[in-house]
């Protein structure tokens, strides 16, 4: 059987992973210390928060019935919140979803744990470079050199670091010919997270913010299975965020928390969990004119949201349509 190594353990890492494991032996290397990239819950003592995606959408038919059995198992679960739009002076209004909205239950990670389970996994590996050696590719880490050599490595890093690891190494057109590597564009979030003992009435669980840095306060405590602790998540524009950046992150919060008192017709109590995230690569705002990158001479490919669209549906379905060219080539 093939050595594969598939870096990145988030949607697309894992669907490719189980599809994969089939036909090759498969390892996945992960920098963080669990499993669901972007699809991400934070814990704070007794509080939780979903602080990267907040729901997800199933438009394709194939999106669909992969869905079907984790919906079943109550791991992903139907979400309808009441959901306004809000602006600083303004009179509030409802807003309508026209399609199912989807969340991981208990928590977003919900869906990529359960896509982990017998995955050959290895946590806390930032992979760094890639080099040729005797019997195909060598992994380098921050510290280390990874002892197997593999037949084919697969990055699903966001496209600027899937860039670093794969750039120099696949053939140019890949990266600079039209709708190649380099079109992609990503953009940056922050999302602050606030644990209250209790909340008083907001009347919405998510708000969509107009003329504000925030463009989204959801009431995380609303999605099911959350327990009895309120928990707002607050996220930037990605413009307001690609301008702020580098700013020290207590500004970056107290900008926030000043905004929200603004926004909200109710004062909130004093908060007793407080986190900052800055998401560097968050929103796809141009995606690749290719399904996925794929070089069966150097047998290096990759694949992600940042390939299709910048949705979680657009990371299964780049990972899908790559295993399954993948498959007729191990
Ligand atoms: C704030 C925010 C809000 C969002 N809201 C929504 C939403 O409401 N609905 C929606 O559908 N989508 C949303 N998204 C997008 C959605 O989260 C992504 O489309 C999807 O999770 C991408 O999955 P992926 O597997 O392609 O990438 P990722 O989840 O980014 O997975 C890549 C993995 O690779 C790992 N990695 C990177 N580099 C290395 C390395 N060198 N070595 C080892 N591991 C590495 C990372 O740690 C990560 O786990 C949101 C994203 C963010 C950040």
């Amino acid at each position: 059987m093939k050595n594969v190594a598939i870096i990145g353990a988030g949607l697309s890492g894992l669907v490719l992973g189980k599809r994969l494991r089939e036909h090759a032996q498969v390892t996945l290397f992960e920098k963080s210390r669990g499993v669901s990239g972007r699809l991400a819950t934070r814990t704070i003592g007794d509080y939780e928060f979903d602080h990267g995606a907040q729901f997800l959408t199933s438009r394709s038919e194939a999106f669909k019935k992969f869905l079907t059995p984790y919906i079943d198992s109550g791991d992903v679960t139907e979400w309808q919140p009441h959901v306004i739009t809000l602006a600083a002076g303004e009179k509030s209004y409802t807003r309508q979803w026209f399609e199912p909205h989807f969340v991981g239950s208990p928590a977003m990670t919900s869906l990529c744990k359960k896509l982990a389970v017998e995955q050959d996994i290895e946590f806390k590996v930032r992979i760094t470079e890639l080099t040729q050696g005797e019997n195909g590719w060598s992994l380098q880490t921050e510290d280390s050199k990874i002892e197997t050599e593999f037949d084919w490595v697969i990055s699903t890093a966001p496209a600027p670091q899937t860039r670093q690891l794969l750039g120099g190494l696949i053939p140019e057109e890949l990266l600079s010919g039209e709708g190649g590597l380099d079109s992609v564009h990503m953009s940056p979030c922050f999302a602050l997270m606030l644990g209250f003992e209790s909340l008083p009435k907001l009347h919405f669980d998510a708000a969509r913010v107009k003329h504000s840095p925030i463009e989204w306060i959801m009431l995380n405590s609303s999605k099911a299975g959350r327990g009895a602790a309120s928990t707002l998540v607050i996220q930037t524009s990605n413009e307001w965020a690609q301008g702020n950046l580098e700013r020290p992150q207590e500004e970056v919060t107290a900008i926030l928390l000043a905004e929200l008192e603004q926004l909200l017709p109710v004062s909130l109590p004093d908060h007793d969990a407080i986190s900052l995230q800055r998401w560097r690569y968050s929103r796809v705002e141009q995606s690749m004119k290719q399904d996925y990158l794929l070089d069966a001479e150097t047998r290096l490919a990759a694949c992600g949201d940042w390939a299709v669209e910048g949705r979680v549906e657009g990371a299964f379905t780049s990972a899908e349509r790559l295993a399954s060219a993948l498959e007729l080539l191990l």
